[in-house]
């Protein structure tokens, strides 16, 4: 398996993946719209390589996607390009449903076609991947568990409500034609490259500014962070090795309230970059919560280490202390989002 399309390649995991895959050998074909959290310069590193290829499209339009994949014929699609922001689609949720619903049924129909006119070996060898996430799985409260494989579906977003439905699809275009797809749904992701409308990042980038550090409702809400190098690593091992109708978990094993991952940034700033007259904490702020915020999401990733031998490689506090470096050393890359695209104002209170 050495040739691959990746649509939404040019969002925050998208380009994790494209780096990757390129700089493994593998022949890349990114499709991607460029909507405001797509961006060519997280792909500079691959720029201009022999292996890699771009092609600015939307996913819904079947007969451009169709043709770019009967040129790629690739060994595997992987599907990322996605609305990506719970908030936004409180406040929109229209775009959630057109790209992730209506998008990820006109690749499927696309891929299907083009599955139909292989030839074996090619043809049983193929995977549509899709990568989704563990916000299909709904809300754990503190002593819930973790989301496995098995976890009933209950999403409670616009988001993951979209996603739980692309998932759907997915399983369906397997079971009613046959296609060889298989799935993964992955805990929050973190950082380089990563647009500065989620947690993380924007909180860098508040508190490199001096600017007041929102923190939803009392900051109690638990996530299950992972490196999003680590998911790409992920990604690879399960489009290349997954086992078809297969869903796998991925997940850090680190759950962390959104308190402590403010609180831990501003600790890795209060080293880097000292903040005269205090310490960076002293501008978080308490703010009316998330409309329908899940309380608690933790991933159970036996599975993947089982069957695949993946774990996650980077630990929170050196991933989370590369990322803040990472943001200082690149404002090459985020001035321009900041000052013409996203400026850090409250989105998503419905
Ligand atoms: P992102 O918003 O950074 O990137 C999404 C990309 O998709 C962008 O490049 C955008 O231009 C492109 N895109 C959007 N609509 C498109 C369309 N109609 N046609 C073609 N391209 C389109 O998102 P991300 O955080 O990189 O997430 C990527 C995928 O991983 C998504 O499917 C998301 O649901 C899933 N996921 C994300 C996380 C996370 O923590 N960020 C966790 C688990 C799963």
């Amino acid at each position: 398996m050495h040739k691959i399309v990746v649509t939404g390649g040019a969002g925050f995991i998208g380009s994790a993946v494209v780096r990757r895959l390129v700089g493994a050998g593998y022949d890349v074909t990114n499709i991607d719209k460029l909507t405001y959290s797509g961006n060519l310069a997280s792909l500079r590193e691959v720029d201009g390589a022999p292996n890699y290829r771009f092609q600015r499209v939307d996913i819904c339009d079947q007969p451009a996607v169709a043709r770019i994949i009967a040129d790629a014929r690739p060994h595997a699609i992987m599907h990322l390009a996605a609305e990506s922001h719970v908030d936004r689609s409180i406040d929109g949720p229209a775009e959630f449903l057109e790209t992730n619903v209506v998008g990820t049924f006109h690749l499927l129909n696309a891929a299907l076609a083009y599955w139909r006119g292989l030839d074996e070996p090619h043809r049983s060898a193929f995977r549509f991947h899709h990568i989704s996430t563990d916000e299909v799985f709904g809300a754990l409260g503190f002593e819930d568990g973790l989301f496995s494989e098995q976890t009933r579906y209950d999403p409670s977003s616009p988001y993951s409500a979209s996603k739980a439905s692309a998932d759907h699809f997915v399983r369906a275009w397997n079971r009613t034609y046959g296609l060889p797809v298989v799935l993964s749904n992955c805990s929050n992701n973190y950082g380089p490259f990563h647009f500065p409308e989620k947690l993380i990042p924007l909180t860098i980038l508040n508190a490199m500014e001096g600017r007041e550090l929102p923190v939803y409702g009392r900051g109690e809400n638990v996530r299950d962070w992972l490196h999003v190098e680590d998911h790409a690593r992920a990604l690879e091992l399960i489009v290349t090795r997954g086992d078809v109708g297969e869903s796998y978990n991925v997940g850090g094993r680190c759950e962390r309230s959104n308190l402590s991952v403010v609180e831990t940034i501003c600790d890795v700033l209060d080293a880097r970059r000292p903040r005269p007259g205090g310490s960076h904490r002293d501008l978080i702020r308490f703010v009316t919560d998330r409309p329908g915020h899940d309380l608690r999401y933790a991933i159970d990733c036996t599975k993947i280490e089982r069957e695949l031998g993946w774990t996650p490689a980077v630990s929170f506090e050196q991933g989370i202390a590369a990322t803040v470096d990472w943001f200082l050393d690149n404002e090459w890359w985020w001035r321009p989002i900041r000052e013409e695209s996203y400026a850090g104002q409250r989105l998503g209170t419905g």
